[in-house]
């Protein structure tokens, strides 16, 4: 521990996906790792990184905005050190220090666990920093993420993203593809189910791609499911051109496994998943569905979707709500598409009016919220196994916890049962709510 730190306390605010969560951990701790401890509110921070995103535009408005609020802070107590990270620092680097002088460090994805030493150096020569290099070099941290969750964790199994889809930022942000090693990732799953913890859910922006030289996807998943003693394994997310027999025979084979498959779909017209250079076709993806449902009948199969595609025509958006009618996923993350600099899609003109795109997203969403509700009400008199995650959002007298398929269910029970997995008989369902009565016996 570096004696200088020991008082001092950080504050990490953090935007976007799973990838940024589970980085913002692994930061909380490096640093507390090295004596620093966590502010309760930022105007006591000595040090307030904000982890951002990028992938939409709106993202990166919100996460802009935020530091700027930082500034008056800055100007109160300027010794406060004020970074960005992640994909916004990655993405505009230098030019951020530029714009925003209440900014001291800027560190791009791939550098942050350099963020002790780079810290360090600034504290001692009051010097602005940038880092973003490496964009292909290995992630490692010295230390054990700090997890607030003590019931489920993240664990990043690959950084980076090799495919090119047409649309997306991400493989400029978070760079080529590298696997950690399986050992690394078996021992700290193992350590994680020893301290408690329940479940794990596996990251990576494509999971399949994920081989360290010794085991690939299927491999990592049999080896975590067979020495690790955890009692729940999720993974996302899958693409749909990667999702192998393979990985569909190991979620069938192992119980510990929960058959919730995530693959985004994206659009339901080929021209348009070509023009997305997504690698498959409508035809491929709804023989995946066949695959996965002939294996497990009552797998929970999710997606993400976009709208407003450039090009994108009514007959073309249709398509992609007849594939949500012919697949009847359980649930989908929706969005308008979003213009990103430096992708190849930016080249296309963004020609489909906003309010086309915002009318085609409510349309989908309605469609969407009501196959929802119908595969949600079919559960109603089934018995689902359930991990207690907590007290209800909406009413501090009733659990909320997750399904197998991982579909929300609120029901009446102790607060001893948080951390547990119970036994639940569906009474009633909405399409983002499954509502439940205990039944563990019996
Ligand atoms: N790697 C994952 C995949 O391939 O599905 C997810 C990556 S991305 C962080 C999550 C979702 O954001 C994508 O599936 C896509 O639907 C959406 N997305 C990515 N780029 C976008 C853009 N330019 N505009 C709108 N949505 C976008
Ligand atoms: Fe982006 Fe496609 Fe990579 Fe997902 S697979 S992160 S959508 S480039």
């Amino acid at each position: 521990m570096l004696l200088a730190e020991k008082h001092l306390k950080y504050c990490l605010i953090t935007y976007g996906c799973q990838m940024n969560d589970a980085d913002s951990e692994a930061l909380a701790g490096e640093l507390s790792a090295r004596g620093w401890q966590r502010a309760e509110q930022e105007q006591e921070a000595d040090l307030v990184l904000v982890n951002t995103c990028v992938v939409r535009r709106s993202a990166e408005q919100r996460a802009l905005g935020r530091v700027w609020q930082l500034a008056p802070l800055k100007h109160k107590r300027p010794k406060m050190i004020v970074g960005i990270v992640g994909c916004l620092a990655q993405k505009d680097g230098e030019a951020l220090l530029e714009e925003m002088p209440h900014v001291d460090l800027v560190v791009g994805t791939r550098a942050l666990p350099g963020i002790p030493v780079l810290l360090e150096e600034l504290r001692h020569t009051r010097r602005r920093l940038v880092s973003v290099d490496g964009m292909d070099r290995p992630v490692v941290f010295d230390a054990e993420p700090l997890r607030e969750n003590r019931i489920k964790a993240m664990v990043t199994i690959i950084y980076g993203c090799n495919n090119d889809c047409s649309y997306c930022i991400v493989p400029q942000t978070r760079g080529r593809e590298w696997s950690r090693r399986a050992d690394d990732i078996v021992a700290e799953v193992a350590r994680l189910a020893k301290r408690g913890w329940r479940e794990v859910t596996l990251l990576g922006q494509n999971v399949n791609s994920y081989n360290d030289g010794c085991c690939d996807f299927p491999d990592l998943l049999r080896r975590i499911a067979s020495e690790t003693g955890i009692e729940r394994i999720r993974y996302v997310t899958s693409h749909p051109k990667d999702l192998s027999d393979r990985l569909i025979e190991t979620v069938a084979g192992a119980a510990s496994i929960c058959e919730n498959f995530h693959v985004p779909a994206q659009a339901g017209s080929d021209r348009i998943l070509e023009r997305m250079s997504r690698g498959y076709g409508r035809g491929d993806y709804l023989r995946l569905v066949e695959r996965i449902r002939r294996a497990i009948p009552d797998a929970a199969i999710t997606t993400d979707l976009m709208v407003g595609f450039p090009g994108e025509t009514d007959d073309e958006f249709a398509q992609t709500l007849d594939l949500a009618r012919a697949v009847r996923w359980d649930s989908a993350f929706m969005y308008m598409y979003s213009v990103r600099d430096g992708t190849p899609a930016a080249q296309l003109p963004d020609d489909v009016p906003i309010e086309v795109k915002k009318r085609r997203l409510q349309q989908l969403i309605k469609l969407q919220e009501k196959i929802s509700a119908e595969i949600n009400e079919q559960l109603t008199g089934s018995r689902q196994e359930v991990l207690v995650e907590g007290l209800s959002r909406r009413s501090a007298e009733k659990l909320m916890g997750r399904t197998r398929g991982d579909k929300v269910v609120v029901f009446a029970g102790s607060p001893e049962l948080i951390g547990q997995t119970v036994r639940v008989m569906i009474t009633a369902a909405s399409a983002y709510t499954l509502f439940g009565e205990l039944r563990n016996s019996g």
